[in-house]
């Protein structure tokens, strides 16, 4: 249930297993043996986290902008894209800068002639730029760090 946000955590150089075969009892266990948070939409699965002490987070059905917002909040979570710590969104393994040259066989003729910054997953090979979908991901990043400071506003 959580796939995009996933996505969007490990964009953002966040270390996040994901899974949708593992049972409660399974995922409680996870938590605990690897020291992480548990993200959940499901209620009772965060209430019985939250009794046996795992560091757990409700999120609430809203934006991704907003999810992200108040993990932030939460967890004091950077909103801000940095290449150098980014995770391969679909694995979650660290993706590295390549050179052009190397992968341009890979990639569509068009997306060579107009990019020049890629990086490549060093597991699962994807390749990543910066293409035409980046502006709304910027937009996403800027509405989440607005609705964090508009969070702190009314706090304060
Ligand atoms: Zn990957």
């Amino acid at each position: 249930m959580l796939g995009k946000l996933t996505r969007w955590l490990r964009l953002l150089g966040y270390d996040v297993k994901y899974s949708r075969s593992l049972n409660d009892e399974q995922l409680i266990e996870t938590a605990k043996r690897e020291s992480r948070i548990l993200l959940t939409r499901d209620l009772k699965l965060y209430r019985q986290a939250t009794v046996q002490r795992i560091n757990s987070f409700f999120v609430e059905r809203t934006t991704e902008a907003k999810k992200l917002a108040s993990l932030a909040k939460r967890f004091n979570l950077k909103l801000d894209f940095d290449a150098t710590v980014s995770r391969c969104p679909k694995c979650n393994t660290r993706i590295k800068h390549i050179p052009k040259e190397k992968i341009v066989d890979k990639i569509p003729e068009t997306t060579a002639s107009y990019y020049n910054e890629f990086w490549e997953c060093p597991s699962c090979e994807k390749i990543y730029w910066q293409g035409a979908h980046w502006k709304r991901i910027n937009k996403t990043l800027k509405e989440a760090k607005e609705a964090l400071e508009r969070d702190k506003n009314e706090a304060s």
